[in-house]
C-alpha cells in the first residue's frame, strides 16, 4: 500500500519506519524545512552548541523496548536532568526534596523529621482540596507552595491555581531524601548527535520518501491508501467548531562566552520574573566542551492561529470541544490521528514512540485482515 505521514516528527517518523519495513510504500510530508518536530536539534554555528530548537527535551524511560528503539538509531549518552530554581532571592534544588526543605527552612532535617515538620506547615482545613491551590497549602503549606510552586505556575499557564484542578498537582509533589534527579525513569540520556541525526536515520528508508516544507491538505486523503495524520485534531477540521486552547512559549535566545548559569535548566519561581526559566543547551550535552554558550529566556502565553501549540490546556471548556472534534475525527474514513497534536495530549517522547509501533502494529494487522484502521489508536478523551 501507498501510506501518508503527515508530519516527520517522532510519531510519523516511526510508524513509516515500520511500515516502510513491512514491505509498504511511505511518503512524508513535513510542513518545516526539517524532520524530527518539535524535538529538532541543530548545531549553532558561531558556538558549536548542540540547541534545541523547539525547547529542552531529555529521553527518559521504563519501556525497555523504546529504550532499544532509539539505540538502534544513535548512540544515548548519561544524562541526568538536575533542575535549579532561583525564587526569592535564593537558589534551590527542584524538584523539592530534603535539601531544599533543609536550605529552605535553615533545618537539618533527616527523611521523618521532615515529613512531621511539613504536616505540620500544611492547612490541614482543608479536607478535600478542589484547586491547585488548595492541593498545595494541604500537602506542603504556605510557605513552600509561594516559593516553589505559585508563582511558577501561574506564569506557565497563565492563570492562578486556584483556576486549576487540583488534579495538576500530586498529593505530596516533594521528596524526603537527597535525590535531585528530575525523572524516575530506569533509563535516561541524550543523543549523542542531537535528536535530529536521529530522525535522520529512522526514516532512511528506500521505501520512505521524505518531502519538507510541503503543508498537507485534507482533500488529498484519497491520493493514497492511508493517512496517518499527526497535526493538530481542530486543524484537520479547519478549526470550524473553534481552536482547541493551548499554551505556546516564546524563546528569547541569547549568547555568553563562558558558563553564565552552570547548570542546563534554573526555573525562576518568582511571579514577578516574566519568564518561567532559562536553559543552557551546552549542558544537555556534557561530553562536549564549548567556549561560547546559547541560552533560551522561556515565556509562556496564550497560544493564537499564529503560533507554534506546545501544551494542550485540557480544562473544562476544550474537554467539551474535544468531545465534538473526536466525534467527527471518528466518522473520517482513511486517515488515523497519532501523536501529542492529532490527539491533543501531552506526551513525552517514550509514549510517542510506543504509540507509534502499536499504531503501526495495528494497521499491519488490520490491513492483513481486511479490517478497517480505526481515526484513534489511542483515544483522547
Ligand atoms: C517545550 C516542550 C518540551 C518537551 N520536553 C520533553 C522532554 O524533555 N522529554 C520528553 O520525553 N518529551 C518532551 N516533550 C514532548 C515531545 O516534544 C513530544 O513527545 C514529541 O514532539 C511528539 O512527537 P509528534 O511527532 O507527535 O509531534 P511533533 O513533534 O509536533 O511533530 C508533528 C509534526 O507535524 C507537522 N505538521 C503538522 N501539521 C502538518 C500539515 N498539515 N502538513 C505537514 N506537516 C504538518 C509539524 O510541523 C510537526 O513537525 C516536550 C514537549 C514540549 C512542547
Amino acid at each position: 500500500m501507498h501510506v501518508t505521514m503527515v508530519g516527520a516528527g517522532l510519531s510519523g517518523a516511526v510508524i513509516g519506519r515500520a511500515l516502510a519495513e513491512a514491505g509498504h510504500r511511505v511518503t512524508v510530508v513535513e510542513s518545516r524545512p526539517h524532520v524530527a518536530g518539535n524535538c529538532h536539534t541543530e548545531r549553532d554555528r558561531d558556538t558549536g552548541v548542540m540547541v534545541h530548537v523547539y525547547g529542552p527535551h531529555i529521553f527518559h524511560t521504563d519501556d525497555a523496548g523504546v529504550w532499544d528503539y532509539v539505540n538502534r538509531f544513535e548512540t544515548f549518552l548519561p544524562y541526568r536532568n538536575r533542575v535549579k530554581t532561583t525564587s526569592r532571592g535564593a537558589v534551590y534544588s527542584l524538584p523539592v526534596n530534603l535539601h531544599t526543605i533543609n536550605q529552605f527552612y535553615g533545618k537539618t532535617l533527616r527523611p521523618d523529621e521532615a515529613r512531621a515538620f511539613l504536616e505540620s506547615q500544611a492547612d490541614t482545613s482543608i479536607a478535600d482540596p478542589q484547586t491547585f491551590e488548595e492541593q498545595a497549602l494541604r500537602f506542603v503549606g504556605r510557605d513552600l507552595y509561594e516559593t516553589f510552586f505559585k508563582g511558577y505556575t501561574q506564569k506557565q499557564w497563565g492563570c492562578s491555581p486556584t483556576e486549576l484542578p487540583a488534579s495538576i498537582l500530586r498529593r505530596l509533589p516533594v521528596r524526603f531524601n537527597y535525590d535531585d534527579n528530575y525523572f524516575f525513569h530506569r533509563f535516561q540520556g541524550m543523543p549523542e548527535g542531537g535528536y535530529t541525526v536521529m530522525v535522520e536515520r529512522i526514516l532512511d528508508h528506500p521505501a520512505i520518501e521524505v518531502r519538507l516544507s510541503t503543508r498537507f491538505a485534507r482533500d488529498r486523503t484519497g491520493d493514497c491508501d492511508h493517512v496517518f495524520y499527526s497535526g493538530p485534531l481542530d486543524g484537520w477540521f479547519g478549526c470550524d467548531l473553534g481552536r482547541l486552547g493551548y499554551r505556546t512559549l516564546d524563546f528569547e535566545r541569547f549568547t555568553y562566552r563562558g558558563d553564565y548559569q552552570g547548570c542546563a535548566v534554573m526555573n525562576y519561581g518568582d511571579a514577578e520574573v516574566p519568564f518561567t526559566r532559562i536553559t543552557e543547551h551546552k549542558h544537555f550535552a556534557p561530553w562536549e566542551d564549548h567556549e561560547g554558550s546559547v541560552l533560551y529566556r522561556e515565556f509562556s502565553r496564550d497560544c493564537g492561529p499564529e503560533d507554534i501549540p506546545y501544551y494542550p490546556i485540557r480544562l473544562v471548556a476544550e474537554k467539551a470541544l474535544l468531545g465534538a472534534y473526536v466525534e467527527r475525527a471518528s466518522a473520517e474514513r482513511g486517515v488515523t490521528f497519532v501523536g501529542r497534536l492529532g490527539t491533543y495530549r501531552y506526551l513525552d517522547m517514550d509514549v510517542t514512540i510506543r504509540e507509534a509501533l502499536d499504531a503501526a502494529r495495528l494497521f499491519l494487522d488490520t490491513a492483513a485482515s481486511g479490517e478497517a484502521m480505526p481515526a484513534f489508536v489511542v483515544r483522547p478523551v
